[in-house]
C-alpha cells in the first residue's frame, strides 16, 4: 500500500466442490479437492513468513459443518436458473452419503485463516451464484448474500463474483450487505508494473505455492483507480481457484 503506482493484492477463491459442481463429480475431482487443507496450511505459513496479506473469497456454504446445517440455513428464495444444473440446491437437498463432506465443508480451515495474521475473508457468495445467468433475479441474489452474511463468522466487506459474472444493478446493492469492494475484470495495464523487491518475493512465493496447487489470483492495482469507483472495483489480473479453477 505504500507504493505510489500500485499495490499487491492477493485474493484466493476458496470454494472446494461448490466451484465446479456443475461440471465435475466429486469422484473425478477428488485428487484436487483432497489437497486443499494442506495447501491452506502451506499458504498460511508462507504468508506469515513474508508478511503477506490476502483476502480469501469464500463460498459461504463452506462454513457449514454438515449437510443438515446447509439445508437448515439455505435461502428460501433460491436462484431459478434456466439451466437447473447451475443451482446447487437440488444437489444439497438430494441424497447425501456424507462420505465427501470434506469436499464441501471447511469450517476448520476458515477458522485457521481468520486466526492467521493479516488474512481477510470475503465472500464468493453463499452458493457460488451466477449473476449473469438467465432465470435468476436480483432478489434471489440478495437472498444469497443474506445467507452469506448470516453464516460468516466475520463481517464480509468484499466479494468475488463467481466466474466473474456481475452486473451494474447487482453491484449497486452490495453496500446493503456491508460489501465495499468487488473483483472486476482484467485490465491490461496491470501487467506494466516494474519489478520491485516485494514483487520478487511475491512471485517466488506464488511459484512455491503453485507447486502445491493451482493457486490464487494476484493483482497489482492502482489505489487511485480503485478509489475512483464505489463499490471499489479491484481488477483481476490472473485467475486461479484454490485447487479449483472457475
Ligand atoms: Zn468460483
Amino acid at each position: 500500500m505504500s507504493k505510489s503506482h500500485g499495490a499487491f493484492l492477493i485474493s484466493l477463491d476458496l470454494e472446494l466442490f461448490w466451484g465446479v459442481r456443475d461440471k465435475r463429480t466429486v469422484h473425478n475431482y477428488s485428487a484436487n479437492l483432497a489437497g486443499v487443507p494442506a495447501a491452506v496450511d502451506a499458504i498460511l505459513n508462507e504468508f506469515s513468513e513474508y508478511g503477506i496479506s490476502a483476502t480469501w473469497s469464500t463460498v459461504d456454504l463452506l462454513m457449514m459443518e454438515s449437510i443438515e446445517e446447509a439445508r437448515r440455513l439455505q435461502p428460501i428464495l433460491k436462484p431459478q436458473y434456466e439451466d437447473e444444473n447451475l443451482s446447487p440446491y437440488n444437489y444439497i437437498n438430494g441424497p447425501w452419503d456424507g462420505e465427501h463432506d470434506s469436499f464441501h465443508f471447511a469450517k476448520r480451515d476458515i477458522e485457521k485463516i481468520i486466526a492467521a495474521p493479516n488474512q481477510n475473508i470475503g465472500t464468493h457468495t453463499f452458493s457460488h451464484y451466477y449473476a449473469q445467468e438467465q432465470g435468476q433475479t436480483l432478489e434471489e441474489f440478495k437472498a444469497d448474500l443474506d445467507c452469506a452474511r448470516a453464516v460468516s463468522p466475520v463481517p464480509l466487506n468484499s466479494i468475488v463474483f463467481p466466474r466473474n459474472q456481475y452486473r451494474d444493478d447487482y453491484v449497486k446493492v452490495l453496500h446493503e450487505f456491508g460489501i465495499h469492494s468487488y473483483r472486476g475484470n482484467e485490465t491490461s495495464w496491470l501487467y506494466q508494473s516494474t519489478e520491485s523487491g516485494d514483487q520478487s518475493i511475491l512471485k517466488r512465493t506464488l511459484r512455491l505455492l503453485d507447486s502445491y496447487i493451482n493457486l490464487t489470483g494476484y493483482h497489482t492495482v492502482s489505489w487511485s483507480e480503485v478509489a475512483a469507483s464505489y463499490p471499489y472495483n479491484i481488477p483481476a489480473s490472473r485467475f486461479y481457484g484454490l485447487g479449483i479453477r472457475s
